[in-house]
Order: C-alpha cells, then sequence, then structure tokens
C-alpha cells in the first residue's frame, strides 16, 4: 500500500502550533514511509475563509519546509466535483433531498432542546419521493445514516472508538445555497486522493463516524484515523484559532530557527526513548504513530527557547546563519557595512543568545560608527580617574600590533598592574564606554571586534569630552 496524508486546514485564521504539528506529523509518517504528503485548502465555507489565511498557511509551510507532493488542492476549485458524487449518492439513494424550511427546523430543534433532547434532524424528508416537491426551489441535501447500529473504527492513537448510529442524524451535505459541505467533502477528497492516513485533531473525532458512514455508503475502504491529543497553552487553555490567534511566522521574526520549531512540535505528544533532539533526517527515520501519547501537552515557552539557542550553536550552515542574521539586521535598522565581521560576531555572541534577533539586538553597539559619549555617565567613578584610564589605554592599545582578543586582553592585564589600576574597574569603565551596557561578552572580545581605527578614534573623543567637562 502507498501511504498518502494530507494537512487540510481550512483559511479561517492563523495556523496555531497545534496545526503545525498536526502538518508535522502527517508529513513525517508519508516521509518515513517514503509515501506522498498533499496540502489541501479546505475552503468551501465562504463566508468564514479570506486569502490572508492561506498566504498565512503557505508562508509557514515554506519557512519549516513542509514540502507537499502534488499541487495544492483547495475545495473552493472542486465544486464541479463534489456536484457529481452529490447527485450519485441522491440516484443512489443514499443521499436525499430535504424541503423542510429553516423555520420548521430551527422550531423542532427549540423544542428538542426544551425536552433537553440532543437536537436532530427528525427525517420528515427521509423517505419522500424525489420529485414530490420539485416545484420548490429550497432544499438542503441530507445523507441518509444508518439509522441503527453502530461506527466503529480503531484509531491509532486513542484505540477502539465507537458510536452508535441513533447518536447521528441525517446530516447535511449540500447547503440550500447549493455549496458541500465539510463532512461530505473530506470524505469525497480523502477518496478521489487516495489518503490512507487520515492525522488529525482529536476535535474531529466526533466528525468520523459520519465520514465513515459516507466510506461506507459508497463502498469504499475507510482511511485509518489517528487524532492527535490537544495542545494547552501555559495557563492550560486549549490552543485553538479563537483563543490564541498568534502567527507562527512572529517566531520567523524574533529569530527562531525552522529546525528548533520542528524538533520542539516532534517532542510534543511524540518520543523516541530519551532522545530529546532530534534532526529533520532522524525524525524521518524515527517517527511512527504508536509511540504518540494519549494525553495532552503543554506550551513551553523556555524550552522552545532552549531549542532554538541549541541550533543556533550547532549548526552546521553557517552561510545560512549569516545570510538570516543579514536579514535581521536590516529589520533593526542596523547599518553593517562600517562594522566588524558578522561572523565573528556570531561566533562571540552565539553561545549567549537564545535567538538570532537577540544576537542583532544585543550586538548592536558594534555597528554604531560613532560612540555615545553619554555611555561615560553611566560610569560610577570620579572623572578624573575614568579619564586617566582612557589615556592608559589609548597608549597601550596603540601599540598592540596583532589585534586579537588574546593580545588586548594581556594588554589590559598589563597595563593595569603597571599602573594600579584595579583590573574589574578597568573592564566595567571600557565596557560601559564601549557598549553603553553592563553585560556583554567579554571586553577583550568587543575591543577586538570593534576594531583598533575605531577603539583609538573613539578614546580620543572621550578623552576630549572628559577634559571638556572639566572646565
Ligand atoms: N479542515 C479541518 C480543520 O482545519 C481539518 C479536516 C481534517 O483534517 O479532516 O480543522
Ligand atoms: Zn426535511
Amino acid at each position: 500500500m502507498k501511504i498518502k496524508t494530507r494537512f487540510a486546514p481550512s483559511p479561517t485564521g492563523n495556523l496555531h502550533f497545534g496545526n503545525v504539528r498536526t502538518a508535522l506529523f502527517s508529513w513525517l509518517f508519508a516521509k518515513k514511509n517514503k509515501g506522498k504528503f498533499i496540502l489541501r485548502i479546505e475552503d468551501t465555507d465562504v463566508l468564514r475563509n479570506n486569502l490572508k489565511s492561506v498566504k498565512n498557511i503557505l508562508e509557514v509551510m515554506n519557512w519549516l519546509g513542509l514540502n507537499w507532493d502534488e499541487k495544492i488542492y483547495f475545495q473552493s476549485k472542486r465544486f464541479n466535483f463534489y456536484k457529481k458524487i452529490i447527485n450519485l449518492m441522491l440516484e443512489k439513494k443514499i443521499a436525499y433531498k430535504c424541503y423542510c424550511s429553516e423555520d420548521i427546523l430551527k422550531n423542532k430543534r427549540f423544542y428538542q432542546i426544551l425536552k433537553k433532547k440532543k437536537p436532530k434532524y427528525d427525517g420528515t424528508c427521509r423517505n419522500l419521493e424525489n420529485n414530490i416537491f420539485f416545484n420548490k426551489k429550497s432544499f438542503v441535501i441530507r445523507f441518509k445514516n444508518p439509522k441503527s447500529g453502530y461506527v466503529e473504527f480503531h484509531d491509532k492513537i486513542r484505540g477502539i472508538i465507537k458510536f452508535n448510529n441513533s447518536e447521528l442524524d441525517d446530516f447535511i451535505i449540500q447547503r440550500r445555497d447549493g455549496s458541500p459541505t465539510y463532512n461530505f467533502c473530506v470524505v469525497a477528497d480523502d477518496l478521489d486522493m487516495k489518503i490512507t492516513h487520515v492525522i488529525r485533531g482529536e476535535d474531529h473525532i466526533s466528525n468520523t463516524p459520519k465520514q465513515i458512514n459516507i466510506f461506507c455508503s459508497l463502498n469504499a475502504n475507510v482511511p485509518i484515523y489517528a487524532h492527535l491529543p490537544i495542545i494547552l497553552d501555559k495557563n492550560k487553555n486549549k490552543i485553538s484559532k479563537k483563543n490564541s490567534n498568534i502567527n507562527i511566522m512572529k517566531y520567523f521574526r524574533e529569530g527562531f530557527l525552522p529546525e528548533a520549531i520542528l524538533n520542539y512540535l516532534v517532542r510534543l505528544g511524540w518520543s523516541h526513548g530519551n532522545k530529546e533532539i532530534f534532526s529533520i533526517s532522524e525524525m524521518k527515520n524515527f517517527f511512527s504513530l504508536n509511540k504518540i501519547s494519549k494525553s495532552s501537552s503543554i506550551f513551553n515557552i523556555k524550552r522552545l527557547l532552549y531549542l532554538n539557542k541549541y541550533y543556533i550553536n550547532n549548526i552546521i550552515d553557517i552561510k545560512k546563519i549569516i545570510l538570516l542574521l543579514k536579514y535581521y539586521f536590516k529589520k533593526e535598522n542596523i547599518n553593517i557595512k562600517n562594522g566588524p565581521n558578522i561572523e565573528k560576531v556570531f561566533n562571540i555572541f552565539k553561545y549567549r543568545c537564545s535567538s538570532l534577533r537577540e544576537i542583532v539586538i544585543s550586538s548592536n553597539y558594534l555597528y554604531d560608527k560613532f560612540l555615545n559619549l553619554k555611555n561615560i555617565l553611566l560610569i560610577n567613578f570620579s572623572n578624573k580617574y575614568i579619564l586617566i584610564i582612557f589615556k592608559v589605554s589609548y597608549y597601550n592599545f596603540k601599540d598592540i600590533d596583532l589585534w586579537n582578543s588574546s593580545k588586548i586582553w594581556k594588554k589590559i592585564v598589563f597595563m593595569s598592574d603597571k599602573n594600579n589600576f584595579d583590573l574589574k574597574n578597568v573592564i566595567d569603565i571600557l565596557r560601559v564606554t564601549f557598549t553603553g551596557k553592563f553585560n556583554t561578552p567579554s571586553i577583550s572580545k568587543i575591543i577586538y571586534l570593534i576594531g583598533k581605527k575605531r577603539i583609538l578614534y573613539n578614546l580620543k573623543k572621550c578623552i576630549l569630552f572628559l577634559k571638556s567637562s572639566f572646565i
């Protein structure tokens, strides 16, 4: 059997982490089994769809590298196909036209709820001859759901799930305006696209018996189902399009790597021994549906940050990182032309940052052409003391021929010793002067990155500034 899975989002909002995990698991299952994975946009509900959401789906899938086989399917472009199947179902008498008016249906529903009964269609039109009301224009088409017996399926994650047909009713497969409904289109498409495994969120479990009944009425093979448990946010609320419309692309803008997002999501409800770090090819090799847990998982941003830091420090493709960093510098309006080489900056800052954007933001002072002289005011020593340290630094740094951080460090130690300065004071003063911050990578590395010419130039300016402040 050639395995085929699909990701079938409705474009009614931004994808959330739950959706993306569903996409990832479907994708991995197909890849692991050398099968196919398709992308199907379920946009039959014209009122709720929007183009922005379609754009978001494509952006997220492309960013994360969840590539699909075949063309993208849009259900809205398949209405002729659905019509054909519905006509066939009418012919086979497994579907029928229901002429009940909306008012009557509403009324009946109202009384059912009043009597504390589950509201269901009562089957008024189930056995009408098709042409009895042919003059009446307004009708919906309903599926003739079996009245007795039960539907049972073996969910790959939750085991046997059983529904009595008496709990279901003859649900609508074509609306009054002629458009087909979700439960019908899913079956028509899963059948037409030869989907073997339906991997989706557990909020769809209640739809599954309806869908299986349609499959059976068409004498078709029923796919295998795997319903994934939900993801909760840190307050233990279900992550859904309604209550967290976070755009995953926000994580791109914040400087997360797709490797980190995927690694984070793959471990959300799935495990492989104690292994935590998975490269994409390892995920593809090890993934299996039977290792998915039944219980819900909680979204944990700290863990995601940890993984992002891990990948920033372990990614092999430095060229890709440099390109990304250039993008983030540009986004922050930092001109990198006159500053230090980005790869060098990256190699020094990567140990302390959890995202690429953080690297850019925390290293921005390296690209300021001119020192902000007000930094000096942040230093908690007398101006006289600072001035001496600047002067001594100037002559000592000027002396360094081979400009590297170990030579710079030796020089700082040497000059502090020789002049009886407290080494820590010197470091603090230089740090604040050149960065405006109290916490940065080691001062010798910072001085190295800024470069000899700019360091000397700026020290000179600082000296003049301080001298003028004495007058
Ligand atoms: N379109 C549905 C959704 O976005 C998914 C349908 C399915 O996977 O069967 O929730
Ligand atoms: Zn009816």
